[in-house]
């Protein structure tokens, strides 16, 4: 592969970021309590009402950002570009519109640019957290962003 692509590595510890739309905060928790036992050797975060709600349910530690209508689906996005989350739970809600749609869509278009798994139902979740990758390092080509960078300058 050329240089417009750099390997990363997906640790085997992961980092994973749980969100959940307010209809589907059930699903998460419930979904949290069914995997616990993989989860808790994980680093969890979350926007702010699904993390705690999480942590108070189950007794799993995460890390709260703010909540997702007030900017915590960007901070999420934020730290995906900054190599600190590498695996998202999205349980969005597909029947209801969201006040932060273009942050949920933010977040998705990011996911898939650093090649980020996430999954956004319950089906795609059960089959990330049974991976034989949840075990072990995994290494992805992400996009150079210093070379990318570089060419745009040099082209302007
Ligand atoms: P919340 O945000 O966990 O604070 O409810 C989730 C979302 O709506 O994106």
């Amino acid at each position: 592969m050329d240089d417009a692509y750099m390997t990363f590595t997906i640790k085997k510890k992961k980092n994973i970021a749980l969100i959940a739309h307010d209809n589907e905060k059930p699903k998460i928790i419930q979904w949290c309590m069914d995997h616990s036992e993989v989860l808790k050797h994980h680093n969890l975060y979350g926007t702010g009402t699904t993390a705690r709600l999480i942590a108070d349910k189950t007794g799993l530690r995460v890390k709260g950002y703010n909540s997702g209508p007030l900017g915590g689906d960007q901070q999420i996005g934020a730290k995906i570009v900054e190599g600190v989350i590498d695996f998202v739970v999205f349980f969005s809600d597909p029947l209801t519109a969201q006040p932060h749609d273009p942050d949920v869509k933010a977040l998705m278009r990011i996911a898939q640019v650093y090649d980020i798994p996430m999954a956004v139902n319950r089906a795609t979740a059960d089959f990330m957290i049974t991976s034989m990758y949840m075990d072990t390092e995994y290494d992805h080509e992400v996009i150079n962003f210093k070379k990318n960078i570089r060419e745009r300058a040099e082209s302007m």
